[in-house]
């Protein structure tokens, strides 16, 4: 670290009001820490942030300091983008500020909340808008980049549903951006990750919802086939409430017994739910089906436990337009040969209001109605690293002959440095423009690196 950091330090700029962490102190080694443990990155320094002023002083000290710089949100980023090696932390983690307008329905979040924090405050009002399916993951990393949900059907992403960020930029002004006041960087936000600046606090119009229908039914691993087949043609068609995602899993219990399931949330009247789902309970022989209603929070920590914190992740994903029968056997015979008992392959199911969302209405390009398949490797054993690693990646290979060539830019990992292009598609040049306009010094260089797009 260079000495005028430490000085910086020693004697804090009266502006930063947050926890200045460094390597030694009680708490660095939690702290440093990010959601997958295979990122094992040690930051010089990790500057916890309270408030937006912390931000813009935590920025300066970071601009200063001529180190890489690291903005963390919920740190779920699998490919460890947000934490650095000898760089300064920006840690928003701490600023967990939500308030909610039942009147206009919006809420306004800080941008170290995470999903679970968010729902919670929103369904006191029974009000919901779309967000992660795991309640640890962050509002801020996952909007930034699009975010997907159960609610897409119904209400679109994530940013879908933005209305503005309060963004502090790379010379560490503070904007207030909103479709209104800076359209273009508005368009960006929407999609571009974490790549223009730092969302201090993220503004969402929420909708009306209090309970959901969801839950999990799971069949034996020898009827995958059949079920995703029989997947194929219930999803044709659905309505926009009816959010259905196949899995490919290990049962809970650490026996290493592999289901092939589907979770389900519907987000209409019970009636409705009863109706649509009838099919689906109906389909073959499950060996459990637990699905019922529940309030909108809950269906998003139903799958909580398969994703802990501290667990070794590595991931591949990306489109297809349909389930047929190539998707259906990669992914099978895939799965068959995965090395860790807490691996497992979800597929997330595009329809309805994010299907008709237009391509270039903001950053996130995928609109069309498909599948999004995520080949999520998971497991505890260090040792592990490289056999799970090369699983995940011949799986993705066994698929790619069926992929569309479009990939979600939040599960890429961290090899994955030439996916801008799969990951923005037409509107990676509006992208790179704007990324040169308002961080030509690329300091915000930890995401998909589009500034050499
Ligand atoms: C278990 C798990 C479940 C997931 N489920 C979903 C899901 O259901 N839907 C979905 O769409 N995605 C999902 N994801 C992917 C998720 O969207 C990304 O990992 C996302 O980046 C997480 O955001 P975060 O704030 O937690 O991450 P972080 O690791 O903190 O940040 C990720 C990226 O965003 C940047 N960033 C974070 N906060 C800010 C901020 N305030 N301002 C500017 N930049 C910021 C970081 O610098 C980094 O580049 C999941 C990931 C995991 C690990």
């Amino acid at each position: 670290m260079t000495d005028k950091v430490m000085d910086q330090l020693r004697v804090p700029d009266a502006s930063f009001t947050g926890e200045v962490v460094r390597p030694g102190d009680p708490g660095y080694e939690d702290v440093r820490r990010v959601h997958n443990a295979s990122i094992d990155k040690r930051p010089a320094l990790i500057l916890r942030c309270r408030s937006t002023a912390d931000v813009v002083a935590a920025l300066a000290v970071g601009r200063e300091s001529g180190l890489e710089v690291a903005v963390r949100g919920g740190g779920h980023s699998i490919a460890g983008r947000s934490t650095t090696d000898g760089g300064i932390l920006i840690d928003l983690s701490p600023m967990k500020g939500i308030v909610v307008n039942p009147t206009t329905r919006t809420v306004r979040v800080q941008g170290g909340a995470t999903w679970r924090e968010l729902n919670r405050e929103a369904a006191i009002h029974e009000l919901a808008t779309t967000g992660g399916v795991i309640s640890s993951t962050g509002v801020a990393g996952l909007t930034l980049g699009g975010g997907l949900g159960w609610l897409m059907g119904t209400h679109g992403l994530s940013v879908d549903n933005l209305m503005a960020v309060e963004l502090v930029t790379a010379e560490g002004e503070v904007l207030d951006v909103t479709e209104a006041t800076q359209p273009d960087l508005f368009w960006g936000l929407r999609g571009g990750g974490g790549i223009f600046g730092i969302a201090a606090s993220l503004e969402f119009r929420l909708h009306p919802l209090g309970m959901v229908t969801a839950g999990l039914i799971a069949h034996p691993f020898e009827a995958a086939r059949d079920l995703l087949a029989y997947v194929r043609e219930y999803t044709a068609g659905a309505p926009d409430e009816l959010a259905v995602m196949p899995l490919l899993v290990h049962a809970p219990d650490g026996s290493g017994t592999r289901l092939a399931a589907v979770a389900v949330c519907h987000a209409g009247s019970p009636e409705q739910a009863e109706t649509d789902l009838a099919p689906l309970r109906g389909f073959g022989s499950p060996v459990l089906a637990q699905v019922g209603p529940m309030p909108y929070p809950a269906v998003n920590t139903m799958l909580d436990d398969g994703f802990p914190r501290g667990a070794r992740y590595y991931w591949k994903s990306g489109f297809v337009a349909a389930l047929g029968d190539g998707v259906i056997d990669a992914l099978v015979e895939g799965f068959a040969a995965c090395p860790s008992a807490m691996t497992g392959i979800a597929i997330e199911h595009f329809h309805g209001a994010v299907t008709r969302v237009p391509v270039d209405a903001t950053a996130v390009p995928h609109r069309e109605a498909s599948f999004n398949v995520l080949i999520a490797g998971v497991w505890n054993d260090p040792a592990g690293d490289e056999a799970n690693a090369a699983w995940a990646r011949a799986t993705y290979e066994a698929l790619a002959p069926f992929l569309v060539g479009r990939r979600y830019v939040n599960y890429l990992s961290a090899d994955d440095t030439a996916a801008a292009p799969d990951a923005y598609g037409g509107n990676l040049t509006r992208l790179a423009e704007l990324k040169r306009r308002y961080d030509p010094d690329n300091v915000f260089r930890l995401n998909q690196n589009i500034s050499r797009a």
